[in-house]
């Protein structure tokens, strides 16, 4: 690191990218593993969001601004007049995979060791604790055997139920290049939809929603018919082969079955099988496709049981490799801040607490599982739990059933929120809030997908009274410590001296068949901290399971029979999932203008077939329930032909302030997993039916009151904000109030009627546009950046009519440099030329962040091979006008009974 320069690592994806900081610039970091420089759109944009206007500065009580002093003593005394009334368990703690594993670790120390329960979970439930529980049952213990660098050393890549263009961009870069490097390079995407990422593989596998499991008993029952397991290594190194063999040999296990099960053609199933079986290395990496189910374990155990059989496991580009969500979310995973586990990858056993309390000296050690999730927050309603501290999540709209999390949250006694952001939804339900420092404000080490340790580093200062996690938790541990009669385990100077202790318990791994320790790390002094460089553990080199060393008892693996869930496929489901741009519930993506303008409002995507069925039109609004009585989820429809089948789209970030009520997690029900407790937010049953709205209305401009809208969605501009609203009532002029000072052009035109507000620019006697509203009984098709682009300037009546005749929609591509489909097809249009250089060159669209290549290249594609066609269509015509085609003496040739070749054709032509 440079005096100029520092490196620190994105707070957004388990990709864990490395981040530099220049002085007038944020880049990616050439020298870090995750990425070599890359970063994707939300990296690339991470100087706007440091930069978030919407920020909590003081820590409040009841709404009332509070010192920190009096913040921390009133939560202290919460927790310790719970535990004294209801016991221990009635105090719980709701975290964040974007946590840093100091505050994980002084969390987990907090209730484990002090308060005594284990009602401590972190979000990572909802998306990562299939392939946790699915790790442990296998290898006995959660370890991902495979790391990025595996990526360049493998043949054959099998993605999942996961779209990685848009949800692990700069992770699928380093697919493509490797792939590009390697000719013998296979890309395989399973899932049942066609996305961005299914296009660029080499095979796609759509299979029926929940058949996962199946696929793989499949591949395994294949590789058994053809003799290709490796006998030698289940052998030595695994066991319950045997069961899963016997299960296997049912009829439904055979290739023609699973086809028509999976309603896959049998060739490309095939195909899938030979490569997998013939390919000396394949690694399979899986997503929210594969956790978020009911059944997520099962899957996982699927995979990782064709990698046992065949050996392809702890070698080089070899192995199941589950995709993390959050920056942070392994860290938290490693520190063991889950109920269900004590810490260090640790459980309950009475070697493990007596270790872990010897180490803390604490008064009290929790000796049993807590409640996961959804169970905790059944507990808070059945008024069990009493006190909830909510750190750096948004559980009233992350949550499945969201509408009775915020029940939930709105009766507990005591709800605490430490967050960064105003936005958040549960900000409404907290008695105390703390403002925590975010991303760049605070010091601490996180892990990424693939173990890979990484500092994130401070280097502006936190606005207002914010503090960092781990401070605010050792404040209220030591006040705890003190009004329970026993010594403070909280007293620490800084992040280094909580990340020495961290490590140091670690150590208790170092003589068990665990594989995870950094007790190396124990005696790390601050300065080695300061400059810690990122690596892997184990720090060694040695790779996991390398030895075929497992961490169970015996040591060997376990395969694990899993038999594929009964589906019901003539539902509409709901898969949900992350659109290219956003982050979470958008508290730090939704006000970045480029960011917000990739989706512009709540949308459900749904096949051309669907939407006959269903009678809805594009653009209009459709309602999504649970079921007949739950509260209806509305967004806007539009179509996505790579939808197969009964399913649907929604992104899962549409939060009160982005997106009103549209937030998909409230058509979405608590059951879980049974194993994990992850619920099933990719594959939920739901029902669809068109809303008859009254109005439609767009607003662009200032914020001013609007009307209550049934549906309604907020888009942030640069000087400006973008309104879109539907009511099932109609709306008229009067519902719209005016504010003082501002004068009114209405206009009637065919389609709607619109509002022009204007204010007189006193030193230069303007009147200048400050808003537009129009309102219509169908959807609005007026490009709204020619509105944006109106806001601010001198009234002329030409730029509004063209505005209010314009009827563009765009789909944003770059978001850099905010280049739609529309800037690129008119920039092709016009210079008839498609050249991936030209449009770089002229547009810049890809030329900073470069994560919009794939879409910009699947975009130009048809063109191109439209252009090249009718091209060599006027050339064939050219040559038939000039007597000389080819088609001629191919026909000549013809007549003489053979096809012919190029040599017939250059003879016949010489002639
Ligand atoms: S892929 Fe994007 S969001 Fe994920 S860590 Fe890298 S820059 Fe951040």
């Amino acid at each position: 690191m440079s005096k100029d320069s520092m490196k620190t690592t994105c707070p957004y994806c388990g990709v864990g990218c490395g981040i530099e900081i220049k002085r007038t610039d944020i880049v990616g970091d050439e020298s870090h593993p995750a990425n070599a420089g890359l970063l994707c759109t939300k990296g690339a944009a991470l100087s706007e969001c440091v930069k978030s206007p919407r920020r909590l500065l003081v820590p409040t009580i009841q709404g009332t601004e509070v010192s920190w002093e009096q913040a921390t003593d009133e939560i202290a005394e919460r927790m310790f007049s719970a535990i004294a009334q209801y016991g221990p368990e009635s105090v719980a703690m709701y975290l964040s995979g974007q946590l840093l594993t100091e505050d994980y670790y002084v969390a987990n120390k907090l209730m484990k060791g002090f308060v005594g329960s284990s009602n401590i979970e972190t979000n990572t439930r909802l998306c990562m604790m299939s392939a946790v529980s699915a790790h442990i049952r296998a290898f006995g213990e959660d370890v991902v055997p495979v790391n990025y660098d595996d990526i360049e050393q493998t043949e054959m890549l099998i993605l999942v139920g996961a779209n990685s263009v848009w949800t692990h961009p700069v992770l699928y870069r380093r697919i493509e290049a490797a792939r590009a490097n390697n000719p013998n390079f296979k890309l395989v995407v399973i899932d049942p939809r066609e996305t961005v990422t299914s296009r660029q593989a080499d095979l796609h596998l759509c299979i029926e929603s929940e058949g996962d499991v199946l696929l793989f008993n499949g591949l395994l029952r294949y590789m058994i018919d053809n003799r290709a397991v490796d006998s030698k290594y289940i052998k030595q190194s695994t066991d319950g082969f045997g069961d899963v063999w016997r299960h296997l040999q049912e009829v439904k296990y055979q290739l023609h079955a699973i086809g028509a099960n999976l309603n896959v053609e049998w060739d490309d199933l095939r195909k899938f099988y030979d490569w997998f079986m013939t390919s000396l290395t394949a690694i399979t990496m899986f997503g929210q496709g594969v956790n978020q189910s009911q059944t997520g374990v099962d899957k996982a155990n699927a995979i990782i049981n064709c990698h046992l059989a065949s050996g392809k496991i702890g070698k080089p580009g070899c192995g199941p490799f589950s995709l993390t969500g959050q920056p942070n979310a392994m860290g938290g995973r490693e520190v063991g801040v889950l109920s269900t586990q004590l810490a260090v990858h640790r459980g309950f056993d009475p070697q493990s607490t007596r270790a872990v309390q010897d180490y803390w000296q604490s008064p009290v050690i929790a000796n049993k599982p807590g409640l996961k999730t959804i169970d905790m927050f059944d507990a808070i309603e059945a008024g069990q739990i009493k006190v909830l501290w909510i750190i750096g999540t948004n559980p009233a709209i992350s949550m499945p059933d969201s509408d009775k999390v915020r029940q939930i949250l709105r009766r507990c006694s005591c709800v605490i929120v430490s967050d960064i952001s105003a936005d958040s939804d549960t900000l409404e339900y907290a008695d105390v809030v703390l403002p925590a420092a975010g991303w760049g404000e605070k010091r601490g080490m996180v892990t990424n997908a693939g173990r890979i340790l990484s500092r994130q580093r401070a280097f502006t200062s936190a606005p207002g009274m914010a503090k960092p996690d781990w401070w605010s938790i050792c404040q209220v541990g030591g006040k705890l410590c003190e009004l329970l009669a026993t010594h403070n385990g909280f007293e620490f100077p800084n992040e280094a001296a909580i990340f020495r202790e961290y490590a140091g318990l670690t150590a208790i791994n170092e003589t068990s068949p665990y594989q995870f320790h950094l007790s190396r790390l124990a005696g790390i002094t601050d300065q080695q901290y300061s400059t810690w460089q990122p690596r892997a553990w184990p720090f060694d080199s040695k790779r996991p399971f390398a030895d075929g060393v497992f961490s169970t008892p015996d040591g060997r693996a376990r395969f694990v029979w899993v038999s594929p869930p009964e589906v019901n496929n003539d539902q509409w489901w709901m898969n949900s999932g992350r659109h290219r741009d956003q982050w979470h519930t958008m508290t730090r993506t939704g006000s970045i203008p480029r960011l917000a303008s990739n989706e512009v409002e709540p949308t459900v995507y749904l096949n051309s077939a669907s939407l006959k069925r269903l009678y809805l039109t594009p653009g209009y609004i459709a309602q999504i329930r649970r079921d007949k009585y739950s509260a209806p989820v509305y967004a806007r429809v539009a179509v996505d032909d790579g939808l197969r089948g009964q399913q649907l789209f929604m992104s899962i970030h549409w939060a009160n302030r982005y997106g009103g009520k549209s937030n998909v997690n409230r058509a979405i029900g608590c059951e879980v997993d049974d194993l994990s407790g992850q619920p099933a937010f990719k594959s939920w049953p739901v029902e669809i039916e068109a809303v008859e709205m009254g109005s439609y209305g767009l607003y662009i401009g200032h914020e001013r009151p609007l009307p209550s809208s049934d549906y309604r969605c907020f888009q942030q501009e640069h000087h400006c904000g973008i309104w879109r609203f539907a009511n099932i009532k109609q709306l008229t002029q009067d519902d719209f109030r005016l504010i003082r000072g501002e004068k009114i052009l209405r206009w009637e035109l065919d389609e709607c009627w619109m509002m022009i507000t204007v204010k007189r620019d006193e030193p230069l006697g303007l009147m200048r546009i400050t808003g537009l509203l129009a309102v219509s009984d169908a959807p609005i098709e007026m490009d709204y950046l020619q509105g944006v682009a109106l806001i601010g300037q001198p009234l002329a009546l030409d730029p509004l009519m063209a505005f209010s005749s314009s009827k563009v929609r765009r789909r944003l591509i770059c978001a850099c440099y905010r280049v739609t489909d529309h800037h690129i097809l008119g920039a092709i249009a016009e210079s008839n030329q498609v050249s991936l250089n030209d449009l770089q060159q002229n547009l810049k669209c890809g030329t900073n962040c470069g994560s919009c290549l794939v879409e910009l290249k699947s975009l130009i594609q048809p063109i191109e091979d439209e252009l090249l066609a009718q091209q060599e269509a006027e050339r064939v015509e050219e040559e038939i006008l000039r007597g000389d085609s080819d088609d001629d003496l191919i026909e000549e040739f013809v007549t003489i009974g053979r096809e012919p070749s190029d040599e017939d054709i250059n003879q016949s032509k010489s002639q």
